[in-house]
């Protein structure tokens, strides 16, 4: 990790406080008089942005230190190279963690215990923000787990998703299947899979939204690839947008030679919210085929 942003911020007697990948400091717009630390600076980038006053910039062309940009690279590399080694020994689910003892919005206890469902008692060093929320680890082809993601318990609760670390890359999940299947059917979000696996649709995989796969398609698609899938059905939301992703993506998957079909949802329909007859009927549509 890089200390240029927090040692200029020393050097100029700035107090700040630590706050994920941000530094938080009191506005340095002169305009604005901060009561409190309303100024978020990247800790590796030098970017920073007040929420408050909108006033943005960079912190070393701030205070004029930036003669070139070749330090920064080599701080933004480091960064990476130390998201790689995350990424190669994977993440652990924090020792606190609970297993989710009840149904959620009606999916099984038993499903949720089989993708190792939890909660956190309360705050979180490690994954601030996670409080009062069901998570999940998401693990890639080798079982590690590379990410998390939380849903807010209440229905009005904000943001309704949470990912662990922000600024993961999210891969399709899950990545293998209990059973051998030469198809999969991909839904926009983690509980719309997580509905229709429930309700025996095993072969479904969660694209993490719309736009997700459509960046890095091909190496996102290998791990099914692998295991001998060569059709992928697209059962988006039944919005403009869950339909224009599935236009979208379609020709990009076909070009992996994968067959592809659109299953087309009727109007404001989503496959978190179907039903076990619904999704018994797409089943067998699926298997027909
Ligand atoms: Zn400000």
């Amino acid at each position: 990790m890089s200390d240029y942003v927090a040692n200029l911020l020393k050097e100029k007697s700035i107090y700040f406080n630590y706050q994920g990948n941000d530094l938080t400091v009191k506005c340095l717009n002169p305009d604005h008089d901060d009561s409190n630390p309303s100024m978020r600076i990247d800790k590796t980038t030098g970017a920073f942005h007040c929420f408050s006053c909108g006033f943005k910039g960079n912190i070393f062309r701030y205070f004029g230190v930036l003669t070139n940009q070749s330090f920064l690279k080599v701080a933004k590399l480091k960064e990476k190279i130390a998201q790689l080694k995350i990424d190669k020994e994977g993440l652990e689910i924090p020792p606190v963690a609970i297993p989710y003892p009840r149904t959620f919005r009606g999916i099984s206890v038993a499903t949720l215990k089989r993708f190792d469902a939890f909660y956190l008692p309360g705050e979180s060093k490690e994954m601030r923000g996670f409080e009062d929320r069901i998570i999940f680890p998401i693990r890639d082809i080798t079982g590690k787990i590379r990410s998390f993601q939380g849903r807010h318990t209440l229905s009005s609760g904000s943001p309704k998703y949470l990912n662990w670390p922000s600024n993961v890359s999210l891969l399709p999940y899950p990545c293998t299947f209990p059973a051998r299947h030469s198809s999969i059917v991909m839904v926009e979000g983690w509980f719309d899979a997580l509905n229709c696996i429930d309700k025996g649709l095993e072969n479904t995989v969660c694209t993490f939204g719309t736009n997700t796969l459509q960046k890095d398609t091909k190496s996102k698609l290998l791990p099914y690839k692998m295991q001998g899938i060569n059709k992928i059905f697209l059962m988006f939301d039944g919005d403009d947008a869950g339909r224009e992703a599935a236009k979208k993506l379609k020709p990009l998957i076909e070009e992996l030679e994968f067959t592809v079909e659109i299953i087309e949802l009727e109007d404001d329909s989503d496959p978190g919210g179907m039903s076990q007859e619904y999704i018994d009927s797409i089943k067998e549509y699926i298997n027909a085929k």
